[in-house]
């Protein structure tokens, strides 16, 4: 008998008869003697449809409000996956995130999990049912409803997994494991087997939203055994995620090419070259508390030089707003930006013991005429910035460049 946490996302449980499908086989496992913890998301298009009246109210939605709102759309599902367990003669009890008292911090709409009192579905588990709760929500300390961020429910599943001590943690969702890249944009992508639990932290933080990054980052430091699959399909193994300590073999040198286009690039022209600089660039826009992802500042001519960096495009027009009077502080000649780019990478922990991957990547990506905007590295990660209009060619010529598809 094993402890296992299944989570199924909103294409999993888009309509009725999903959920009836995904009950017949939660009831097929518990009926094997295993106790189960179901995780769901809301119906798919449901958090999407929430937001979108949300703003329709109020043109920036009142975070604790809209915590309050969207997080209904995985109230409504763990009901109706429970009733549909009852009609298969499976015991079956709800909880949503505050009944198990899931609690997060108060960062409302990008919530983070502190604690869970796993207590009661412990007692639930043991009196034989099967225990449904909701993804992507909690309460914080003073009992507000919190949500974890878009793609959440997987990070419940995870933390769940963590505090039950669970055999495994399975990621059910419409593609059937983790792919050497999204095979929506290259229908010759491969799944991967097993990918190491850092590549997984590269590709979901580079934009594979198969997984949200926190989930990988809980998993990681948990040591939850983890496995994405297909809840369309009734076989496979799907794609488990492993610690590269415990790996006897060979790992192909690149495990696969992330994408996004989350990302808005501002370049300030001929700024003056001294020390401080990029403190009085960078400061008052984490004061704002914006993310910055990639930095370039060029070599120094003439005692000038440029800088450019990366935002998240929701934070675009308010980093403008931020630097125009900065950049007249500084004495800078120009701002200018664009949220037109998207960033692709090439994630690998192979990279490490390779040289020429990086040219093999430029290279690729200079026979198909695509301009870099920018570069940045790691051990075991290369992400360039093109033209948006480029994504989905460099993405595919990339894939081929590194070997990636399926054999023939
Ligand atoms: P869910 O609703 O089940 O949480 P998501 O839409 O969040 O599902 O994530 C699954 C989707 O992730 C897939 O449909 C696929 O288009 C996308 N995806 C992006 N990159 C990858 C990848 N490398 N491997 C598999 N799927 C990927
Ligand atoms: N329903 C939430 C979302 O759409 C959480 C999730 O599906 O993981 O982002
Ligand atoms: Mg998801």
């Amino acid at each position: 008998m094993a402890l296992i946490v299944q989570k199924y996302g909103g294409s999993s449980v888009g309509s009725a008869e999903r959920i009836k499908h995904v009950a017949r086989r939660v009831a097929r496992w518990k009926r094997a003697g295993h106790q189960i913890v179901v995780v769901v998301s809301a119906m798919s298009g449901e958090t999407n449809r929430l937001l979108a009246l949300a703003r329709e109210i109020q043109a920036h939605p009142d975070p604790r409000e809209l915590d309050v709102m969207v997080s209904t759309g995985e109230q409504v599902t763990i009901a109706l996956m429970s009733m549909a367990l009852m009609d298969l003669g499976i015991k079956a009890r709800s909880y949503t995130g505050s009944q198990v008292k899931i609690v997060t911090d108060n960062a409302y709409t990008r919530a983070r999990i502190v604690s869970i009192d796993e207590e009661n579905l412990r007692r639930d588990l043991r009196e034989d049912h099967v225990v449904v709760v909701a993804g992507f929500q909690g309460i914080d300390a003073a009992g507000n409803i919190t949500t974890l961020g878009r793609g959440g429910s997987d990070t419940t599943g995870v933390a769940l997994a963590a505090a039950l001590t669970a055999d495994e943690c399975q990621i059910y969702t419409d593609v059937d494991g983790v792919y050497t890249t999204d095979p929506r944009i290259v229908p010759e992508a491969r799944r991967l087997n097993t990918i190491t639990f850092e590549e997984m932290l590269e590709m979901a933080s580079l934009g594979s939203r198969v997984l949200q990054i926190r989930s990988v980052e809980f998993a990681g430091k948990y040591r939850v055994k983890l496995r994405v699959l297909s809840s369309f399909e009734e076989e496979g193994e799907g794609t488990l995620i492993t610690f590269e300590e415990d790996e006897k073999m060979e790992h192909a040198t690149i495990s696969g090419i992330a994408f996004n286009r989350d990302e808005a690039k501002i370049t300030i022209l001929g700024v003056p070259d001294r020390p401080g600089i990029a403190y009085q660039i960078l400061g008052p826009i984490g004061d704002a508390d914006i993310d910055v992802d990639m930095i370039v500042q060029n070599v120094g001519q003439d005692g000038l030089t440029d800088f450019s960096f990366t935002v998240h495009r929701s934070d675009y027009a308010k980093a403008l707003e931020i630097l125009k009077p900065v950049a007249a502080h500084i004495k800078a000649r120009e701002v200018q930006g664009g949220d037109k780019i998207a960033k692709v990478s090439v994630v690998g922990v192979g990279m490490r013991s390779h040289a020429g991957i990086a040219s093999t990547a430029f290279r690729t990506l200079a026979e198909e005429g695509i301009n870099i905007q920018m570069i940045s590295t790691s051990e075991i990660k290369i992400s360039i910035v093109i033209d948006e209009k480029y994504m989905e060619l460099a993405v595919r010529v990339l894939h081929k460049a590194f070997g990636l598809e399926q054999a023939a």
